[in-house]
């Protein structure tokens, strides 16, 4: 099969030949039709943080795909199943594991498919048939994307009207590949004005387009300085961060759910009166259950762009260039 190899942080993904995967007796074989392009992976490629347990490593968490073969002791599923693969895989059987939470797994292994193991960045991946999700009728792309950057940013909604209900005000710092749900949840789950903080012109009209209520560039957001309930911040630099928190009114909330490397200082008169500051890892599968749900019955789109394997140093490129709007998708077998 043909596959993206990693050879070292900080290199190119070079694509060559390399032997097809055989699945032992739990796990099947995907013929991964799409993958889409996380800025983890930029992270993980740049060794910040440096986790890969070794190389060459096959990137790739957001993945769908055709069951090609089965393991021995695999009785749920068939060949030919169209699947998504759940991304955040806990251990299984730690408490949180069994409350349906494995993206908060005790154990924190990091064994994930194209994190600690072999991922999408491939024509075919082996997967632990338990992470399996049937797609259910969406198509494999808007599956796949939606597994991580549709799941992540529901969680992240969903937890930040838990602690701050019916909302006035939602902002969206960063309209890319998770904002643009973000704010289709935002508008369809809550009666909010929803704001979106996005530097760039073209996503900045794509996310009017989604149903956000206005824009702003991050140098001319006054108007809305201390005036939101909800700030989700998908950027999480020093500076997003930095905005973030002069969004904030009293009580609202703060939910940082990228990657980015910026801190926060909080003390009671760094931040408004009783702002509760959270964190959004990924998603359950119950939660991922609830946004195939909405991608099927039309609550949210997924906008995309798709390169073949032999472009993803191309998409990658785009992505940390800022030239992608919606998601990047890698589609190996076309
Ligand atoms: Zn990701
Ligand atoms: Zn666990």
């Amino acid at each position: 099969m043909q596959a993206a190899l990693l050879d070292g942080y900080g290199q190119s993904l070079r694509v060559a030949e390399v032997p097809d995967p055989i699945p032992d007796d739990h796990e099947v074989v995907i013929r991964v039709m799409a993958v889409g392009l996380c800025h983890t992976d930029l992270h993980l490629i740049d060794g910040q943080p440096a986790i890969l347990p070794g190389f060459p490593a096959i990137l790739g968490h957001e993945s769908a795909g055709v069951i090609e073969s089965c393991g021995a002791a695999v009785t749920d599923w068939q060949i030919g199943a169209h699947v998504a693969v759940f991304g955040a895989q806990g251990c299984g059987a730690c408490s949180r594991c069994t409350q349906d939470l494995e993206n908060l797994c005790q154990e924190q292994t990091l064994s994930m498919n194209g994190i600690g193991r072999a991922g999408g960045f491939a024509q075919l991946m082996t997967v632990d048939a338990r992470h399996l999700v049937d797609c259910g009728g969406l198509d494999s792309t808007e599956a796949a994307v939606l597994t991580d950057a549709g799941l992540t940013s529901y969680r992240a909604v969903m937890r930040a009207i838990g602690l701050r209900p019916d909302p006035r005000t939602i902002a969206i710092v960063g309209a890319g590949g998770l904002g643009q749900y973000a704010i289709q949840y935002a508008r369809t789950l809550t009666s909010a004005h929803v704001i979106a903080i996005e530097p760039n012109a073209g996503r900045a009209q794509h996310a009017l387009s989604l149903g956000a209520d206005a824009t702003f560039t991050p140098e001319r957001c006054q108007a809305v300085l201390g005036s939101c309930d909800i700030v989700l911040d998908f950027v999480a630099s020093h500076d997003t961060l930095a905005l973030s928190s002069t969004l904030l009114c009293p009580g609202a909330v703060l939910n940082i759910v990228g990657l980015g490397e910026g801190t926060l200082p909080v003390g009671f008169f760094a931040l408004p009166p009783e702002a509760s500051i959270t964190t959004t890892s990924w998603g359950s599968r119950g939660d991922l259950g609830n946004v195939f749900d909405l991608a099927r019955g039309g609550t949210v789109q997924s906008t995309i762009q798709r390169y073949p394997l032999g472009d993803i140093n191309a998409a990658l490129a785009d992505l940390r260039g800022g030239r992608i709007t919606g998601r990047a998708v890698i589609t190996p077998n076309c």
